[in-house]
């Protein structure tokens, strides 16, 4: 459950190359889908921090790892990976 320990510093969105915020939101979509808790508004929740970080305009992953680097709470781009399996489950209605 380290990805519970995310504090939301954004080091991971400064170190992107692409201002991407997906290692924070990550460990946050992370966080609640791995509880039983969490489980009732998955995909809601998934859905809505993804179109946000959308709107709000972070970029892309491309994969470069700098985040996870930068990550002061040792946070994994396994939760990057967690997410994608996540909104894509939620978009096919999984
Ligand atoms: S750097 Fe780590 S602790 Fe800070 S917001 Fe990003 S994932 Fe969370």
């Amino acid at each position: 459950m380290i990805a519970a320990e995310c504090v939301g510093c954004g080091a991971c969105v400064a170190a992107c190359p692409n201002g991407s915020a997906m290692l924070f939101t990550a460990a946050k979509v992370s966080q609640y889908a791995l509880l039983p808790q969490g489980h009732p508004e998955r995909k809601q929740r998934v859905t809505n921090m993804v179109n946000r970080m959308d709107d709000e305009g972070f970029g892309s992953c491309s994969n470069e790892y700098e985040c996870a680097v930068a990550c002061p709470k040792g946070i994994d781009v396994i939760n990057i990976a967690r997410l994608n399996r996540e909104i894509i489950k939620a978009s096919l209605g999984k």
